[in-house]
Formats: structure tokens, C-alpha cells, sequence
């Protein structure tokens, strides 16, 4: 066995031994304590299609640590975890498994380890749900969550279904449910919409809208270009079609018209009259086609171009080149040619023109960007992806329709609507121009997938699909909108902060989204039992549930007893508890105790989750508290954490580096793996999980685990208690403040540096430098130390702190304060005075080149201190350079003014707050400590050390460089 597999079997046995005595003792179950302050934090629950992975870890971990801190800050906390049963994923499993097919069988068997009598024991979609809920809640439990599962249910239970049931009939009353035609994801094998639970890699579909705008050939069949500019059609100068590519031409809504044949598929999605195609023609015949210009009135030609994707919008684009680099660059490239292949008679004369203004740029945008860019050839995809980015950007937030549009209107009609777009930005034009363009029968809508390709679980890839008659959330809304944008700017705090600018995009942009299916586990809508409400709409208010399931089943209350009154009165305080109690045959208080629960609990102060949740879960959280619940409800802290990479690549079953939970506590240990995906980054980062970082998590665990041993080994012994002890009580001390600071601001990562290397290598470092340590302090140390360790390794602090013979659980202890610890301000000045001392010495050491038997240290005149001192006020207080530099040359401070006013700056900059007023206030016994600290000194540098006196006699003669003055004494090696 290797010292590695020999610490995770320890850690799994003492997680083991630890987690099943906070279970028998019941500690992580949470009820209303009104003497205590409460502390409410959800994490989105698992599906349970899969056993979780690394990725669950990561996200699971964090609001973990966050309970159990605050525990310890003496907080009632309730962590609750239930089971999201709705949707299609857990059906498609179990319709494969049924099927024996075989990728899923072996992924079962060998990835996640199902034995064969269970995959045996599957029938039904609810066994397959259950099957690994069961290990969801095994693998939480083994890492050591400290969640009460009291509350555990599931989104199937009844009770879950009529809580569900009267959140939708609250939404219907507020009309923000609707009934209507729009466009949603869909996968055309299944004939149904699909979010992000039913892809493949979860991935949520994202509806992208063209306008299609009519260019009218010679012949009577339009050209339908897709755009996302409409509002430069007015430099639309030529169309482009792929000459590879292949065209049909199929009457679409009783009118003519030619598109991409991958276009065509589509478009039978998204309208109600296709009629099968006529003609299919090769892109290449299409080239040389004049065409109309519904706007301008001016015919332009169709021209090819090999950037124009087939299967991205019709295949057919309008060509804007003062505006769009691809349009302008290929342009350049036909001039260039002199000829186009397949073009009959005269090449065409083609100029940009100009529609948009845009301060700082000339007539033509396009030009310039491509120019400074340097891009020459339509085959620099990239570099033409980022300039049209960049312009599309800078247009639509800059840009103003520019006045020239009048003269390129192709007639009066169009010329009077032109001049009212002058002067407008580019964002309302759009909107004008469009709805022009349709109310005159020249544009229509098409939806693409803009994160395409997506896949459906069952493989297909997902398309847009126009439904009618379907039930919709109207997350349009603007009224509503408004709320949430409130919402976010006066009641909820976002960790990190910068992910609070990604929410409100998602506000912005949050279209309709279909809430309903065809098939699935899930709840019926109450006034059309034949839709099943999909997996992300009965996933966003379920936190209240959390907090009166406990009571509803302790009070027996069947579910069929569950009315729109109960929850009215439960949730909202609404109408009568008398008759509610006559109705359940419950006494009134018993009545009133679960309102009183939820309002305990309530609001819900933090929420954790991935940051694949931000655009779609967590924001329709808190569309929906906002529609069901009032604003004193609302939660109070969104907390997102970044995703999981494995050895430097994202996590993925197809990469084969995907990682299940279970497999890596087994192969890791819980408390190693904890500090380990905690160690690896800062919540709002991606997080690293390789190989290389668990030997470090062992070795550090090993070695504090040995120290602790060492520690109480030694107990009741007494020993001195001078300057090492005051510098080892007041260093400890200050890491205590830092992990406090760090863990308050979530900063986890930072936290763990603190409490897992720094606390350690102090501890060790006190431990070499002194002859006889003093163990009583230790042991307080060590004490404070393991409640330190409780929110990152739970087991390994309940294990230490047993060692230490303490009783009780380390887990509900107070966490440390680090303002009722003793502070010795000049001892720890001392010490970072040493470190200094050793890096110089290191420093000429490796400039001499040679190894030297002994240093002398001298340390300046202990009357030039006050100077010191009151240069270090006057930093402070802002002082100017020169008035230092003035101070300095007074007291004649080290050789050189200006260079002894900036080595003190820069110390003053190095020391924490406390420290600086320390030198500015107090006198400090610069020769006396260091003197005293000459044991450390000469243990770490292993040499032999002398420390003098400027004063000394024989100090002139160690004075060789440069003369010392306070907290910089001369340093002289001995050879
Ligand atoms: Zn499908």
C-alpha cells in the first residue's frame, strides 16, 4: 500500500467513525430557535439520472463550508437537500436501460458501478430515480455534508405536486402564464420542446432571431437573406449565396422562394404552409441573378462567397460592406479576381454605402477595423469573427442612423420613413425598420439555435420550433422584468460580484419559455391536466417548501388535503385559520406553527449553485419569488461557484476524464477531496481537480495531524514563555483574523492557505527554534487550530479534536476570535525583522559565492528610533516626499536620504495596519529581541550568529556596506 492509499483509508475511516456520531447526535437538524439568529442555505438540488460527479462536489462543498461556519458563528442553520424527479432525462435513461442498450449498460457497470442485480431490478422511471437518489444521499453523506435530511423529498411527491400546482395558479392569476404560438427548442424526434435537463452536457438551448428580408428576383422568387441587422439593409449592395452549396426553391406561406436545402428543413419547424420543394439548384447557378432591394428599389446582384454557411439562417446574405467586415473583405477579394466565376458579361461597379455614423470612425467602419486589423482574405475566419464582433458592438451601443439613408430610399413612402430614422441609435432603428419592412409583407422572423449544435439526450440535434397553443412563462414581461431588476439592485447580494452584470443580460434578453410537456414525471397544470410542468419551472420557490414538509408530515396532513387555501395561508398569510383547521381536523397553534416556520426560516439567505444556472435556474428563481411572495421574501444572496476541470480540460464522459463523486472520496478520502477542490481555486473560478494536487492535500493533512500528535503527547509540561512564545501566541492570533476576514468574504481558497500551510509551517518553525516548547501554549493553539479546520475537513478536525482528549463535537464549538487572543505586537515585528535579515543574508551569500561560518548583526543606535517612529506617522498622515527626505537627512538615517526614505516606504507599505501604527507609536527594543531571537536566526540560517549594538566597540569593524538603521541593521558574513 502506498502512503497515499494509506491516508485516504484513514480519512475514510474517520469520516466514517465522525459522520455517524453527528448523525446518532442529530446535529445538523435544524429547528426554529427564536433565541438564535437563523441561517437559511440551499444548494439546487441533484437529478438523479446519474450518481454525481466532481462537479456536484464542487458545488456542494461550498455552501457546506458556508453552514458550517456560520454554525459555529452561532447561527441556527438550516441546510436542506431534496431530489429533482420532473423531466424527460430520468424517462430516456430508463428507456435505454429497458432497451439493453449497450453504451448505457457499460457506462452503468463500469463507470458508476451499478451492480447487475440492480440494473435488473429498473423497470420504471421512478425505480431508475429512486436507484440513485439512494446513492446521491449515500455519496452527501460521505462527504461529510452537514445536511438535514429530515426534509429530504422528492419533486413527485404529492406534497411537492400541490405546492407546485397552487405556484402555478398563483403565476395564472398574475398573467404571467400564457397561452400562444412561439418559437422553443425542440427535438423533432421526441415532437417536443427541450431545456437544458434534456440535452446532452446540459446545455440550454439558445433562441436566436433573424429577420428574413425579401429581395425580389426577376422572376418572381424571393431571396429571403437572413440578417441580424435589418436596419443596414439600406447598404445592402448584393447578395451572397455559397456556390457549393445546394438550394431549393419551395413555396413557404403561399410565397416563392429560395433557400439552403438545410435551410428548408428547418423552416417546415417554424411555418404552418411549406409545400415540398420544386427545383433544387446549386448555389453556383444562382450567381448573377439580379435581385430587388426592398428598400433602396435598386436591383444588386447575387454574388458567391465560401464564408456563407449553409446551415446558419437561409444561406442567402445581404452583403453591407461599409458595415460588415466579411462583406467588405469579400468584396475586395472579387475586385481583386477582376472576374467571378460563372458571372456572365461585365463585373459589376460595387461601393459601400454608408448608413451608420459612428464617432471616431470613417464614412466606412468596415474598412477601417479590417484595415487595422490587417485582415487581407475572407479565409482569416477568426480575425474576421472578432472584427464583426467588435463593430457589431460598437455600432449597435454607439451608432446613429447616419442622414445618406434618405437618398438610398428607393421611393417617397420609404423616404419620408427614412428621414424619421435619422439621428436614431442603431437599437431603436433596428426595431423600426423591421416592423416596417414586415407591415409591407418584406421580412418575416427565423429562429436559429444560436449555441448550435445542441443534441437532445436521444441524440437528435435540437431545432426551433414555432408551437402554438402551448403554455408559456412570460418572462417577457416587461412590468415583471422591472421587479426582478429591483430585486437584484436593492435586495440581493451576488458572490462573486461580477457575475451580478451577467444577470441582468439574462433579465434583458429572458424571452417567453414553454413550461409545459407532453411526457415525464412531474405535476400537472392545474387547468390543463394533460401538460406536465418541465423540470426548470417546478424547480424555482421549492426552498420554501424546505421549511414546512417537517411539519406537514409530523402533522399528518394528507396531501389531498393540501388546497390553494393551506398553501395561501402558509406561504402568504392569506384567509382563515379556523376554518383551515376545522377542515384538517388540526388545532389552530398547530396550524399557525407551520406558518411560523417558514417565517423563521424565511427569506432564504443564501442560494448556491453552478454557473451553468446563472441564464436560465437561478434567474427564474427570482423571477418567481418575485411573482409569488412579498419583496420582505425575496432571497438575499445568490452565491455561484465556477465549474470543475479536470487535469486542465473540462470534465466530460466523451473525454473520459469524467470523475463520479464516489470514486474520487474512495480514492481521495472526503476531507482530503474538500480541501482539495478548495485549495484549487476561489469560488468564481474554474477549479482544477489533477493528480498533482492530492499528494500536496495528503501531505498537508499528514503533517498537521503529526503536530497535533506531538502536541498532546506533550501535555502539562511547563517551559518559558518569552519572545517566541509571545511571537507564536500573536502570529497565530493574526491568522485567525485572516481566515475569519477570508472566510466572511468567501474567499475559501484564501482561507485554506491560512488554516492548512500557514498556521502549520509557524508551528513548525517555532518548534525547531526552541530548545524546550512550550506545550501549554501548543495545546491552546492546537485547539483553536482544529475549529479552524471544521468548515473545509469536518472529520479530520472532529478526529484532532478528540486526540486532544476534548469532549463533545469540534463542529458546534464557537468559531475562534481572534480579538480575545493575546497580541504582541514587537515580538512579531522581531520575527519579520529576522526574515528580512535571512533573505539578505541568502542574497549575499549567493553574490559572494561562498559559504560563510557565522554573521554578525548590528543593529542601529536605539536613540535614532523616534525618528523612525515619526517617519512612519508621517506616512500616515500623507506627508510630502520631500519633507521625509528633510527628516531623514536631519538624523542622519542610513547612508543615503532618498534611499533610506524608500527602503522605509516600503516597509511601512509591507506591514500590516497594525504593525506601522505599532513603529509609529512605541518604542521598540530593536537590539534586545533580536538579540533574544539570535536561537531562531541561527537555526534557520545554520550559521553561527552575533548580534551587537552600533555602540559596541567592536561593531565599527562589522560596518562595511552600508550603515545600519532601525529595522535595518548591517549584516557582515564571516568566512
Ligand atoms: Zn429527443
Amino acid at each position: 500500500m502506498s502512503a497515499q492509499e494509506g491516508f485516504s483509508s484513514f480519512d475514510i475511516e474517520i469520516s466514517r467513525k465522525w459522520s455517524k456520531y453527528w448523525e446518532e447526535n442529530r446535529l445538523y437538524e435544524a429547528d426554529p430557535k427564536l433565541d438564535k439568529k437563523k441561517f437559511y442555505l440551499t444548494a439546487a438540488y441533484p437529478y438523479p439520472n446519474a450518481p454525481l460527479h466532481l462537479g456536484h462536489g464542487r458545488t456542494y462543498l461550498i455552501p457546506d463550508i458556508v453552514a458550517r461556519y456560520k454554525r459555529m458563528r452561532g447561527y441556527n442553520v438550516l441546510f436542506p437537500m431534496a431530489f429533482h424527479f420532473t423531466g424527460t432525462p430520468i424517462l430516456t435513461a430508463t428507456e435505454s436501460l429497458l432497451k439493453r442498450e449497450e453504451n448505457l449498460i457499460k457506462e452503468y457497470r463500469e463507470l458508476y458501478e451499478v451492480s447487475e442485480e440492480d440494473i435488473e431490478k429498473i423497470k420504471t422511471p421512478h425505480d431508475l430515480a429512486s436507484y440513485f437518489k439512494n446513492r446521491a444521499e449515500n455519496d452527501m453523506k460521505n462527504y461529510l455534508l452537514s445536511i438535514d435530511w429530515r426534509r429530504k423529498f422528492t419533486t413527485v411527491d404529492p406534497e411537492y405536486k400541490s405546492f407546485i400546482r397552487w405556484q402555478f395558479a398563483k403565476l395564472k392569476e398574475k398573467n404571467y402564464i400564457v397561452k400562444g404560438t412561439h418559437p422553443v427548442g425542440w427535438c423533432p424526434k421526441h415532437q417536443m420542446p427541450v431545456g437544458m435537463h434534456d440535452t446532452k452536457g446540459d446545455v440550454e438551448p439558445e433562441i436566436e432571431e433573424f429577420t428574413l428580408i425579401f429581395f425580389l428576383g426577376d422572376d418572381g422568387v424571393i431571396f429571403p437573406a437572413a440578417t441580424l441587422r435589418p436596419e443596414t439593409v439600406f447598404g445592402a449592395v448584393n447578395l451572397w449565396v455559397n456556390p457549393a452549396s445546394e438550394y431549393v426553391i419551395a413555396n413557404i406561406d403561399g410565397k416563392e422562394m429560395i433557400l439552403s436545402s438545410k435551410a428548408y428543413r428547418k423552416i417546415t419547424f417554424q411555418k404552418s404552409k411549406v409545400e415540398p420543394p420544386k427545383v433544387t439548384i446549386k448555389g453556383e447557378e444562382l450567381v448573377g441573378r439580379l435581385v430587388l432591394n426592398p428598400i433602396t428599389r435598386k436591383k444588386v446582384p447575387v454574388l458567391p462567397a465560401s464564408f456563407v454557411d449553409e446551415d446558419y439562417g437561409t444561406g442567402v446574405v445581404m452583403s453591407v460592406p461599409a458595415h460588415a467586415p466579411y462583406d467588405y473583405v469579400a468584396l475586395m477579394e472579387l475586385r481583386s479576381l477582376g472576374k467571378i466565376q460563372g458571372w456572365k458579361g461585365e463585373l459589376p461597379e460595387i461601393s459601400p454605402l454608408k448608413v451608420i455614423s459612428l464617432n471616431g470612425y470613417s464614412e466606412f467602419p468596415a474598412a477601417d477595423v479590417v484595415k487595422s486589423m490587417g485582415i487581407k482574405s475572407t479565409s482569416q475566419r477568426d480575425l474576421l469573427e472578432k472584427a464583426t464582433k467588435d463593430l457589431y458592438f460598437k455600432e449597435y451601443s454607439n451608432g446613429l442612423i447616419d442622414k445618406r439613408v434618405v437618398e438610398l430610399a428607393g421611393y417617397k413612402e420609404i423616404e419620408e420613413f427614412a428621414s424619421s430614422l435619422v439621428g436614431r441609435s442603431v437599437k431603436e432603428a433596428r426595431e423600426l425598420v423591421t416592423s416596417f419592412l414586415k407591415n409591407m409583407g418584406k421580412a418575416d422572423s427565423f429562429y436559429e439555435i444560436a449555441n448550435k449544435p445542441v443534441y437532445c439526450r436521444c441524440g437528435t440535434e435540437i431545432v426551433v420550433k414555432v408551437v402554438e397553443n402551448q403554455w408559456f412563462i412570460d418572462y417577457e414581461n416587461e412590468e415583471w422584468k422591472k421587479e426582478v431588476r429591483r430585486a437584484f439592485n436593492e435586495k440581493i447580494e451576488v458572490i462573486p460580484e461580477e457575475y451580478k452584470s451577467w444577470f441582468m443580460n439574462v433579465i434583458d434578453w429572458l424571452k417567453k419559455r414553454a413550461c409545459a410537456r407532453s411526457r415525464g414525471m412531474g405535476t400537472s397544470l392545474p387547468w390543463d391536466e394533460s401538460w406536465i410542468i418541465e423540470s426548470l419551472s417546478d424547480s424555482t420557490i421549492y426552498m420554501a417548501f424546505y421549511t414546512v414538509i417537517l411539519k406537514i408530515r409530523e402533522l399528518s396532513i394528507q396531501a389531498e388535503k393540501l388546497d390553494e387555501k393551506f398553501w395561501d395561508y402558509i406561504f402568504l398569510g392569506k384567509g382563515s385559520e379556523a376554518e383551515l383547521s376545522e377542515k384538517l381536523g388540526i388545532d389552530r397553534e398547530k396550524i399557525r406553527s407551520i406558518r411560523e416556520e417558514f417565517l423563521y426560516w424565511y427569506p432564504l439567505d443564501n442560494r448556491h449553485s453552478g454557473k451553468d444556472l446563472v441564464p436560465n435556474h437561478l434567474t427564474f428563481m427570482v423571477f418567481n419569488h418575485v411573482a409569488v411572495f412579498p419583496e420582505e421574501l425575496w432571497p438575499k444572496r445568490i452565491v455561484v461557484n465556477g465549474h470543475i476541470m479536470v487535469e486542465g480540460e473540462k470534465m466530460s464522459k466523451s473525454l473520459g476524464n469524467f470523475i463520479p463523486l464516489f470514486k474520487a472520496i474512495r480514492e481521495v478520502g472526503p476531507n482530503s477531496l474538500r480541501l482539495a477542490l478548495t485549495y484549487s481555486a476561489e469560488i468564481g473560478n474554474d477549479a482544477n481537480y489533477g493528480r498533482e494536487i492530492v499528494p500536496v492535500v495528503h501531505d498537508r493533512l499528514k503533517k498537521i495531524a503529526e503536530i497535533i500528535d506531538e502536541i498532546q503527547k506533550h501535555d502539562g509540561m511547563d517551559a518559558d514563555f518569552g519572545p517566541l512564545e509571545k511571537w507564536i501566541t500573536s502570529a497565530f492570533r493574526r491568522r485567525v483574523a485572516a481566515a475569519t476576514e477570508a472566510m466572511e468574504k468567501y474567499a475559501f481558497r484564501e482561507a485554506s492557505i491560512e488554516i492548512y500551510f500557514k498556521v502549520e509551517q509557524d508551528l513548525r518553525r517555532y518548534l525547531s527554534a526552541v530548545n524546550i516548547p512550550n506545550w501549554a501554549i501548543l495545546k491552546e493553539i492546537a485547539e483553536q487550530w482544529t475549529k479552524l479546520m471544521v468548515p473545509i475537513t469536518p472529520a479530520f478536525a472532529e478526529e484532532l479534536w478528540h486526540r486532544l482528549k476534548r469532549k463533545g463535537s469540534v463542529t458546534i464549538e464557537e468559531w475562534p476570535s481572534a480579538e480575545n487572543m493575546k497580541y504582541y505586537p514587537e515580538e512579531e515585528l522581531a520575527v519579520l525583522l529576522v526574515d528580512r535579515i535571512e533573505e539578505d543574508v541568502e542574497n549575499i551569500k549567493r553574490a559572494l559565492k561562498r559559504e560563510p561560518k557565522g554573521v554578525v548583526i548590528v543593529t542601529a543606535d536605539s536613540q535614532k528610533w523616534e525618528v523612525v517612529s515619526k517617519i512612519f506617522s508621517m506616512f500616515k498622515n500623507g506627508s510630502q516626499a520631500k519633507d521625509l527626505v528633510k527628516e531623514i537627512a536631519k538624523a542622519k538615517l542610513g547612508q543615503n536620504p532618498n534611499e533610506a526614505a524608500s527602503f522605509l516606504y516600503e516597509l511601512y507599505q509591507s506591514l500590516p495596519k497594525d504593525l506601522r501604527d505599532f513603529v509609529a507609536g512605541t518604542k521598540f527594543e530593536e537590539f534586545e529581541l533580536l538579540n533574544q531571537l539570535s536561537i531562531l536566526l541561527s537555526r534557520e540560517l545554520k550559521l553561527d550568529v552575533k548580534v551587537l549594538n552600533e555602540q559596541d566597540k567592536e561593531a565599527s569593524q562589522h560596518i562595511l556596506r552600508r550603515k545600519p538603521m532601525p529595522l535595518r541593521p548591517a549584516i557582515n558574513l564571516m568566512f
